[in-house]
This record gives C-alpha cells, sequence and structure tokens, in this order.
C-alpha cells in the first residue's frame, strides 16, 4: 500500500472477500460475516474479539450490550462510534460464544493486517486479550491495560473488553479510567506525527 489512502473502494472489496471467506469452520455457523466499519481514515481502532449473536444476526460489530456501553466510554471522551473504526479478530461468530481458537484467529489474521493497513489509524487499542495478543503476545492485559505502547508504526493502548467490564464492577473502573486518556494519547500521537525524524525518538519516550 505504501503511502496510498485508502479509498473506501479497497475496504468495500476487502469486505466482499470476507463475506465469500471460509477458510476456517467460523464459516459453518454464521449468518453473516462481521468485517468492521467506520471511516477509512478514522484516527481510533478498536479491535475487540469475536462477533457474538446480535453482531451475527446484523453483520455489524459491538451492536449488543457491549456496544452500548462502548458507546457510552466514547461518549464520555465527547466522542460518537461513527467517528472511529471498529472491528474484530475474527470476522464470524464461534459457536456459543466460545473463545476463538489459536487455528482461527491465524486465518482471519490477514484481513485485520489489511484493515490496520488501510485505514493507517493513529491509535489502536485493543478490547479484551486476543486483540492485545496481536501487538503484545506475552503480555498480561491485568497489567499492561491503560499503558499506550509503539508497536511497529502503530500506538496500542489494550484495555479490557467492554463485555468483560460489564460483567466485573473492577473491570469497569478500568475501562473508564482508560478510555479517558485517549484524547491525550491522540493528541501526543499527532505531535509525534508532525515532528521531523530527528526530534521523534525523544517524543516517542512519552510512550
Ligand atoms: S473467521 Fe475469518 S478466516 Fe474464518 S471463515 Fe470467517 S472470515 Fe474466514
Amino acid at each position: 500500500m505504501g503511502h496510498q489512502e485508502a479509498t473506501l473502494s479497497e475496504l468495500t472489496d476487502l469486505y466482499a472477500t470476507i463475506a465469500a471467506c471460509k477458510k476456517c469452520a467460523l464459516a459453518q455457523g454464521r449468518t453473516n460475516t462481521v468485517p468492521g466499519e467506520g471511516p477509512e481514515h478514522a484516527e481510533i481502532m478498536f479491535i475487540g474479539e469475536a462477533p457474538g449473536f446480535h453482531e451475527n444476526r446484523l453483520g455489524r460489530p459491538f451492536v449488543g450490550a457491549a456496544g452500548k456501553f462502548l458507546e457510552e466510554l466514547l461518549a464520555s471522551i465527547g466522542m460518537q462510534r461513527t467517528q472511529v473504526y471498529i472491528c474484530n479478530v475474527v470476522k464470524c461468530r464461534p459457536p456459543e460464544n466460545r473463545e476463538p481458537l489459536p487455528n482461527e484467529i491465524e486465518l482471519c489474521r490477514p484481513y485485520l493486517d489489511m484493515q490496520i493497513a488501510l485505514v493507517k489509524p493513529r491509535m489502536i487499542v485493543t478490547l479484551g486479550r486476543y486483540s492485545m495478543a496481536r501487538f503484545l503476545p506475552k503480555a498480561s492485559i491485568s497489567r499492561a491495560h491503560g499503558t499506550p505502547t509503539r508497536v511497529g508504526d502503530w500506538i496500542v493502548l489494550p484495555m479490557f473488553h467492554p463485555a468483560a467490564a460489564l460483567h466485573q464492577p473492577r473491570y469497569r473502573e478500568d475501562i473508564e479510567r482508560d478510555f479517558l486518556q485517549i484524547p491525550r494519547i491522540l493528541a501526543e500521537a499527532g505531535q509525534v506525527a508532525e515532528t521531523q525524524p530527528g526530534e521523534q525518538a525523544q517524543q516517542l519516550s512519552l510512550f
């Protein structure tokens, strides 16, 4: 992709490829693929785990209770979901909402990689340990959440999954607190992007 900007048609083409995908066993039980949604140049990309019941029915990510909570969290920093890109590690619903298996994540990974390359977000927020593992495979979410880390080209902020936070009050407090950091991290990421290459090493120590 080089430095080309993504166009909506490139993302739309990717969604069509995902809709036809039968690479793993999750294809068998799905009603709809759930590729992800959001502006093609979104500054923030949220990556969750896998579609659930409502997502599978509608073909859209985060539309159940966890999605409503995510919208509340976005509102706490003055943002709406239409401003951000939202997707998952796997694009088809695992049966009975079980966790995605390693081979399913691996087979689906090129689609997530392509989304990241096309959208080129300023920061990536991982929701839950499966999406955190894509960037920080050795990290423990209980220690890593809320700490922005530069991983390659990306600033990654791990958080608990909103669904876990809905069921566990202590996670809820954590995700609410972690979310409030987003505007500052995004602003700092913007300053880094605008500096000359020689200045970047110092600026990056912010993360
Ligand atoms: S989960 Fe991913 S790899 Fe598996 S069938 Fe769906 S789109 Fe293809």
